[in-house]
């Protein structure tokens, strides 16, 4: 079985072809030395603090089992610098996951480091009984990146918190109960977004309310690969079959995160955007990992699909790592909302407001979605020409600064689970940091904060090539 992997893996035909390679060592068709880090400007504190396992002993101790940690012996990371993290000895990693898909300009970026300390010392908080020019502002501003109608904006503190409002609105706007989501997707940890997601990972068995799981238009794994209509065909039929024929919404992220940076097949959204609305239902974009300009081609993901949603939802690269959510919709559909109040103590709060309207700031200053496109196909390029050499790398997926690489086994693309795993820690070793997603982590996830570089782009390319040879 392993000799088996072996050959695949590294793309030999045959046992004769691998002692050849092996005689000759294996190293000298790999690539060596090992790649090192890009230079970097930056000095991190010493640091004089809890030791990581102290820190895993108390987390142990005092916080839920069902936390989990990324590798066998859990970093300890104490510092932050636009693209760059430190541990506790000082050792730099290349972050190539940015905190979950979450920082966005840049680890401890001093424009929001200083917009968020300026406005914590003059005033905290209030909650939205009071006026205050910050939630505004920053409403505006966010608008003003929205396209169509979707001009009114609701401030919360997570995106679970958003796509829980968000079917709320649909429920609401629409009197229907149904809600249609993709498998594959996440859309929280909540009691109503567990329901929404479809993954079995993150759901505990609870009732899932009037939620419909249709087929995940994935072009890589998918029965109907990148055709679109066939996918979008299989949304009418199970809302004529499975639901009263009215629906209360449709919610999709354009590039699936926690599934494994997988992009729906090209049309997908704009087909069944029609028959949704056919139905009296909304559209809903989880634009919580894609937004904010990370794919390059467009500010928002769904852009991608030539679609307008009636609701969008966002939150982590929103805030760059402050406590921040979003959804925005249109005044039609807010005005339904104002029966009753709808009221969230910390959302819009002084502090994130101003953090948030510095993130946006800031993303449009250094222009932050060229960048993403600019080195995005570089890297997208690097891997494409990697997985030519690598049997092991089954696909490579998305754009911009959100991509994936799935590792399968073999030609029936069986997930590469375990291989994930050596491979996982060896780039942790050479000083990478990357997420896995899929429902069998198989899938590498490249989201890094937003200023990641060409030069860190190659590196982290380079050290991957490295590993692969010797895994
Ligand atoms: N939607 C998507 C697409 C996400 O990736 C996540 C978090 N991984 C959420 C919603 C939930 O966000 P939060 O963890 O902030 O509640």
């Amino acid at each position: 079985m392993f000799l088996r992997r072996t050959l695949w893996r590294r793309g030999l035909r045959s046992e004769a072809q691998l002692r050849e390679l092996l005689r000759r060592g294996l190293s000298s068709a790999s690539p060596s030395p090992s790649p090192s880090l890009p230079p970097f400007d930056h000095q991190p504190r010493p640091y004089k603090g809890m030791l990581a396992d102290e820190v895993l002993e108390k987390r142990k101790k005092f916080l839920g089992p069902s936390l989990f940690y990324y590798y066998q012996k859990p970093l300890n990371i104490v510092e932050g610098k636009m693209q760059y993290l430190y541990d506790e000895t000082g050792k730099r990693y290349l972050d190539a996951f940015a905190g979950i898909v979450t920082v966005s300009c840049g680890h401890c970026h001093p424009d929001v480091v200083n917009a968020v300390v300026e406005q914590s010392q003059l005033l905290q908080h209030t909650t939205t009984i009071y006026l205050h020019h910050a939630i505004v502002e920053f409403a505006e501003a966010l608008a003003s990146k929205m396209p169509g109608n979707l001009k009114v904006v609701y401030f919360v503190n997570s995106g679970t918190e958003a796509n829980e409002l968000a079917m709320l609105m649909a429920r609401i706007y629409t009197g229907n109960l149904g809600m249609i989501a993709l498998r594959n997707a996440y859309h929280g940890g909540s009691a109503g977004t567990i329901g929404l997601t479809g993954l079995q990972t993150w759901k505990y068995p609870i009732p899932q309310g009037e939620i419909h799981h249709v087929m995940n238009p994935d072009p890589y794994r998918g029965v109907f690969g990148s055709d679109a209509a066939r996918y979008a065909k299989e949304v009418e039929d199970h809302i004529d079959y499975g639901t009263s024929g009215n629906v209360a919404g449709f919610i999709a992220e354009t590039f699936q995160g926690v599934g494994g940076a997988v992009e729906l097949a090209p049309g997908y959204l704009k087909l069944v955007y029609d028959i949704v609305r056919k139905t009296g239902g909304v559209c809903i974009a989880d634009e919580v990992q894609s937004g904010f300009g990370r794919t390059g081609s467009h500010y928002w993901g769904f852009e991608t699909q030539g679609v307008i949603p009636d609701i969008v939802t966002m939150a982590k690269g929103i805030g760059n790592g402050l406590p921040l959510g979003a959804v925005v919709t249109t005044p039609e559909i807010a005005s339904v909302m104002s029966k009753r109040i709808q009221f969230n103590t910390f959302g819009g709060n002084p502090v994130c407001s101003a953090g948030g309207l510095a993130v946006l700031k800031a993303l449009d200053k250094e222009k932050r979605q060229a960048h993403c496109a600019d080195v995005g196909s570089q890297l997208i390029d690097r891997l494409r020409t990697l997985q030519q050499k690598h049997d092991i790398i089954g696909d490579v997926r998305g754009r911009g600064l959100m991509l994936g690489v799935e590792l399968v086994s073999d030609k029936d693309k069986t997930p590469a689970k375990a291989e994930a795993a050596v491979l996982f820690e060896k780039l942790k070793d050479l000083g990478v940091l990357v997420g896995k997603g899929g429902l069998h982590g198989n899938v590498f996830r490249i989201k890094p904060p937003m200023c990641f570089t060409k030069q860190d782009a190659d590196f982290l390319v380079d050290a991957l090539d490295y590993a692969i040879w010797r895994l």
